[in-house]
Parts: C-alpha cells; sequence; structure tokens
C-alpha cells in the first residue's frame, strides 16, 4: 500500500519535472516562513506604527523610529520617538498577541496564549529607562516625557496603569489628546541632538542585543540563587492571597517576585 503510494508520487514527478521544482521552492519557503515568523512579525509591527505615526500633522510633530542611544548604564533602543511642544512620547511597541495582564508596579507582565503563559518585564520599567537617558542627554527634566507603551491590535489588553498602554489602532489619537502646549524648546533643535547621538555603528547594535540577553541570562542565575536582581537582598518564600510565592526580603522596599 505505501510502496504503491511511493511510487504513483515518484512517477507524477518523474513526468512532470517542473512540478517537482515547484515543490521544491514550496517546502523550502515553508521552513523559511517557519525560521522568520518571528522577525517578520516584529518588521511589521514597527512598519505599521510607522504608518500610523506618519499620519500626524508634520508641522507640530517629528517622528524618530530606531533610535539607540548610549548614556553610563549602557545603551538604550528606543522603538519610536514623537517630539511635539505638546510632549515627546517615548513608544516602546510590544508585538504581542494573547491577553496581557500587568500592572504598573509589577516587575513582570504575563502573557496568556491559551494555557501557556509567559512573563516579561514590565515595559512601563523598561521605557522609564529610555525616558532617563533621553532626559539626560536632552537636559530635559522627565516631566516633558510621556510613556507609551504600545501592543499590536492582536492582544487582549488587561492591565492597570496610569501611563498610556495602548494599542495600535489607538496610539494616533492617544497622543493627539495632549493639547496644551509643555515643551518650550524648539523640537527641532531636539530631534537634531538625538540624531547626532543615535548609534548607527551595525556592530555596536549587534552588542546591545547580545548585553541584554546577557542580562536576562544574570538575572535568571542570581535568582536561581536566592539574590534578588533588583537590589541584591536576598529573596524569600512568601504567602501571598494567592498562595506561595518567592519574593524580595527587603519588601516593601522593593517588590520584586520570583516568576
Ligand atoms: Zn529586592
Amino acid at each position: 500500500m505505501i510502496k504503491s503510494f511511493i511510487e504513483g508520487i515518484i512517477n507524477i514527478y518523474s513526468n512532470n519535472p517542473k512540478l517537482l521544482l515547484e515543490t521544491i521552492i514550496l517546502i523550502i519557503l515553508c521552513v523559511l516562513i517557519k525560521i522568520y515568523y518571528p522577525k517578520f512579525r516584529g518588521f511589521m509591527g514597527e512598519f505599521w506604527v510607522k504608518l500610523e505615526l506618519r499620519e500626524l500633522p508634520k508641522d507640530k510633530y517629528i517622528v524618530l523610529n530606531d533610535i539607540m542611544i548610549k548614556d553610563e548604564k549602557g545603551t538604550h533602543q528606543i522603538d519610536h520617538l514623537v517630539l511635539s511642544r505638546f510632549g515627546i512620547f517615548v513608544i516602546e511597541m510590544k508585538n504581542y498577541y494573547g491577553l496581557i495582564k500587568g500592572k504598573e508596579i509589577d516587575n513582570k507582565w504575563c502573557q496568556y496564549l491559551g494555557k501557556n503563559k509567559s512573563y516579561f518585564v514590565n515595559p512601563i520599567h523598561q521605557n522609564y529607562g529610555h525616558i532617563k537617558s533621553l532626559s539626560n542627554l536632552l537636559k530635559l527634566d522627565d516631566k516633558y516625557f510621556i510613556s507609551v507603551i504600545c501592543f499590536s491590535n492582536q492582544a487582549k489588553l488587561d492591565v492597570k496603569s496610569n501611563n498610556i498602554v495602548t494599542q495600535l489602532d489607538y496610539l494616533k489619537n492617544e497622543i493627539l489628546k495632549y493639547k496644551e502646549f509643555l515643551v518650550d524648546n524648539d523640537i527641532k533643535e531636539l530631534a537634531k541632538i538625538i540624531i547626532q547621538n543615535n548609534i548607527e555603528d551595525k556592530a555596536l547594535r549587534k552588542q546591545h542585543i547580545k548585553n541584554v540577553h546577557i542580562k536576562i541570562n544574570h538575572d535568571k542565575e542570581l535568582e536561581n540563587n536566592m539574590i534578588c536582581p533588583k537590589c541584591g537582598n536576598g529573596l524569600v518564600e512568601r504567602n501571598g492571597k494567592h498562595g506561595k510565592f518567592i519574593g524580595c526580603s527587603n519588601f516593601p522596599k522593593c517588590r520584586y517576585i520570583k516568576k
């Protein structure tokens, strides 16, 4: 039975070499899509944001994409920046889908995909680091900066925060809600400083991604040794509302929780 099936297939392809070539190309394409899909999704996410931000009135808003700047703490990669007299919007794009749960105060947020659960660093905290570095670079108080976390439209958000946590479809409107003058500086000058300090060197950018991975692994190692990656105090087992968990012994000063 199987033998005759295979023979049949061989027959079809030997009579039609063009079909064989097409099949091989199709298989290669499928493999490539499988490998590069996450990268492709990320790329498309950035693309949609750029398109959305391009609709902001050009005389009032300057949009900068994919900026990398350096300070004494290391490099910061900023997905999108919108400079305006109404504020400097620092946008962190999260191309996640599924249910996203988190609070402003949490170290980590959770992504639920069906029964699967995975944690990621609270993007508000991440973005706060970006804002600090920009505030140092531009010598502007951080009150002029507005943090925006933007998820893809496919995500379902269950997030409590005073900062903007939104989705692509609402991104532009969230920015346009700010109508009062906040920044006195010439935004063209500010944009110039950022562009001058933007790291464009490919090798340096690669090193940044490497450093991020090293930091994640380092934090995991500390956690395994019951050391809080945030403040360096010990981690201890605690009893919470939802059962046992491992948290920082320096609570409530440090709210780090191992997940
Ligand atoms: Zn701690």
